[in-house]
């Protein structure tokens, strides 16, 4: 009998997964990657190794582009305590893995939810609620918490035993933590750590995208970089912290995009996207002075298209203008 199991990197998914190992359930974990995640893509191969290496299983990446952007657009169940539409988020996980039961041979989805963990997203009408709508009525096991739920088809069935699950419930940690030793699980990260939508400043530059429409798959890359500024509606302008961002950055330029750097000193790299108009230039240079490492008080400004470059010398933005363009 194979499973899919939802592998977030925290702990309670990787207990669902042991416990479904040691239940003799073959599993295929399933990781999601929304475009506000902490770890890069980078990163992928080194997760898929050290998942075979601490819970000996195979590791899938799935990544979700518009289609989650659309939930933070329109989340048919609402957000949590920052932007974050988790219901709107796991029925979204729940039906891209019911998707790929068929062809991965797998008979039902496993995920590492406890009922009553956290707010909202886990009371136990939503965990019903959830599966319904993601069309996975009583094909989602919830090992930490089965017994403490009404049985399901893999109980029902046998798939599995009862006596391999586990009857968690609330938000206390101390049976997940005991679980962990059993299990010889001494590293993992924090629950909901991993999502820049539950902090509350990288969602005021979300909150602007949304504001000015601009939430779109080449905007998001931008928000996890360097200090933003919202210059007029059209138009926003991104400034590089240091080097590895100034780099970061201008790799993400897109050829309609404006960039501007200091000539000859060290300082931003600042990429603009939108409509510039005289003004907005004016002030994006002056943003671009007030970050260079200089003592004059003009700083000559580089101001890039793609197929002219022109110079613009003026002093730094002070701190009163700077504040109210930054997002
Ligand atoms: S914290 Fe983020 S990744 Fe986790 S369920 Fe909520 S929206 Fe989805």
């Amino acid at each position: 009998m194979k499973a899919l199991s939802l592998f977030s990197g925290g702990l309670d998914s990787m207990l669902a997964i042991k416990i479904m190992v040691a239940a003799g359930i073959d599993v295929l974990a399933i990781h999601f990657v929304t475009p506000f995640a902490r770890f890069s893509a980078c990163d992928e191969a080194a997760l898929i190794e050290k998942v075979k290496e601490r819970l000996g299983v195979p590791l899938k990446v799935i990544h979700l582009g518009d289609e989650f952007l659309e939930i933070i657009r329109n989340p048919k169940f609402g957000y949590g305590k920052n932007l974050n539409p988790c219901i709107d988020c796991k029925i979204l996980m729940f039906s891209r893995a019911k998707a790929l039961l068929e062809g991965e041979g797998a008979s039902f989805v496993v995920s590492g939810e406890v009922v009553g963990q956290r707010p909202k997203s886990q009371f136990r009408e939503t965990l019903r609620q959830i599966e319904k709508q993601a069309g996975l009525e009583d094909l989602i096991l919830r090992p930490l918490c089965a017994t403490a739920l009404p049985p399901t088809i893999h109980e029902m069935k046998g798939w599995v035993k009862k006596e391999s699950l586990y009857g968690i419930n609330g938000r206390g940690r101390k049976a997940q933590l005991a679980l962990a030793k059993t299990f010889c699980l001494t590293e993992y990260s924090q629950p909901g750590g991993g999502c820049l939508l539950t902090v509350s400043s990288f969602c005021t530059r979300i909150e602007d995208l949304l504001k000015h429409q601009e939430l779109t798959c080449e905007n998001v890359p931008l928000l996890h970089l360097g200090r933003h500024f919202r210059l007029n509606p059209d138009f926003k302008l991104v400034v590089g912290k240091d080097a590895t961002q100034n780099e970061k950055i201008l790799a993400l330029a897109k050829p309609e995009d404006v960039i501007l750097e200091p000539k000859d000193l060290p300082g931003p790299t600042a990429l603009g996207r939108g409509r510039l108009d005289e003004e907005t230039k004016k002030i994006a240079a002056q943003i671009v002075a007030r970050y260079t490492v200089t003592d004059s008080s003009l700083v000559a400004v580089t101001v890039k298209y793609a197929h002219q470059t022109e110079e613009i010398i003026c002093p730094a933005l002070e701190e009163p203008a700077l504040k109210s363009f930054m997002r």
